[in-house]
């Protein structure tokens, strides 16, 4: 009757689409085993799955039901997450597994936000996640989360983070006063920052989330070359206007050897509070094309909400007050995507590299 295999459940579960990254299962599929027609499949996932297991168990399901002789699937899902190469032959930063940059090409496309929300979505995913905020010009997190400081110092140079709901945060606007950095001179800046960086004791983190200064100065270039990044994300809004920052910013991470994980479009639609109906009041497509032209991926589209307007001024994360909301879930989806692509790096080098063209 059947002359189903392991083998050949093996390669259908290989070759299925993880709806995550859009590419085949392929090694992500561990064991496999097949008893009378009953099959059992092993996923390790390089990235948190905790609120989305079962986006990867329907897919394998719907795959292997629909194949003849195969009459029950059991899919188990576990995730490991590795630490990632870094630009430069830079040393990994101890107790961090993997720095995701967060980068605009200019100020108030909503950074910060998206920076915040994705340490906090990546955390309800499952990971251990900190979040390190180095905009030196406009600190967010004392505000979008309260933190205060001055931080604790159990030992000289060393600066314990500050935890927010099990997030460990550091900003550098609980470190120096901000108004007297604002007219620094860039090597302080950057000798600021690092200093930030290296000092902090970052305990177990999977992701350290890390808030840059907008632009492209030689600030964010010198940070871009010294701290070791896995990978960064870019975050735009969608008029035609943010296109050429988003194009000078592609150009300095290439410039210095940083992967770009994808753009993230913030405030691209508008979610009516009372019905939740979705507009897309700038018209459509504007990070998509920003995205093509550029070769990149589009990893999400964030949309304009005064929720999430106002939760930057109230101490908590949109994600952590309501992870249910539409804006909550579509955070969380951003996040796994983020993840999913810089788990995929490993094997896929080509996404290191993005072509752009560069138009002066
Ligand atoms: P940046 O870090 O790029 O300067 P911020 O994250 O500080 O930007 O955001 C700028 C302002 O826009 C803040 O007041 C924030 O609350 C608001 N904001 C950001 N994203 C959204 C959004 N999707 N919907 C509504 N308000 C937003």
């Amino acid at each position: 009757m059947t002359g189903i295999t392991v083998e050949n459940i093996r390669a259908l579960a290989q070759e299925t689409i993880n709806p995550h990254t859009n590419a085949p299962f392929g090694r992500n599929i561990r064991g496999v085993a097949v008893v009378d027609g009953r099959v059992a499949v092993d996923v390790v996932t390089g990235y948190p799955v905790d609120r989305h297991r079962q986006d990867l168990i329907g897919a394998l399901e719907t795959t292997l039901l629909g194949t003849d002789g195969v009459s029950a699937v059991t899919v188990e899902v576990s995730q490991q997450i590795a630490s990632h190469e870094v630009q430069g032959g830079l040393a990994p930063l101890e107790g961090v597994k993997n720095i995701i940059a967060v980068a605009s090409g200019k100020g108030g496309v909503g950074k910060s936000t998206v920076a915040v929300n994705l340490a906090f979505a990546l955390q309800a995913q499952g990971a251990s996640v900190g979040l390190l905020d180095a905009d030196i010009y406009g600190p967010s997190l004392p505000r979008m989360l309260g933190l205060t400081g001055p931080p604790k110092t159990p030992k000289e140079n060393v600066i314990e983070p500050i935890s927010i709901e099990g997030v460990q945060a550091m900003s550098i606007g609980v470190l120096v006063d901000t108004n007297q950095a604002m007219i620094w001179r860039g090597p302080m800046a950057t000798q600021a920052l690092q200093q930030m960086l290296s000092q902090t004791a970052w305990h177990d983190l999977d992701y350290l989330i890390l808030d840059l200064p907008p632009g492209t100065g030689d600030i964010q270039l010198t940070l871009a070359q010294r701290i070791p990044v896995s990978g960064v994300v870019t975050v735009t809004t969608p008029q035609a206007v943010a296109v050429d920052d988003v194009r000078r910013a592609v150009a300095m991470f290439n410039k210095v050897n940083i992967p770009i994980l994808g753009v993230i479009e913030n405030m691209s639609t508008f979610v009516c509070p009372c019905c939740q109906e979705e507009t897309a009041i700038f018209g459509e497509g504007g990070g998509q094309q920003i995205a093509s032209e550029m070769a990149l991926d589009l990893l999400g589209q964030i949309p304009l909400n005064t929720t999430l307007g106002r939760s930057t001024d109230t101490g908590a994360s949109l994600v952590q007050s309501e992870p249910e909301s539409v804006v909550g879930q579509r955070f969380i989806e951003v996040a796994t995507k983020v993840a999913a692509r810089l788990a995929e790096q490993q094997h896929n080098r080509q996404v290191r590299m993005p072509k752009i063209k560069i138009v002066e």
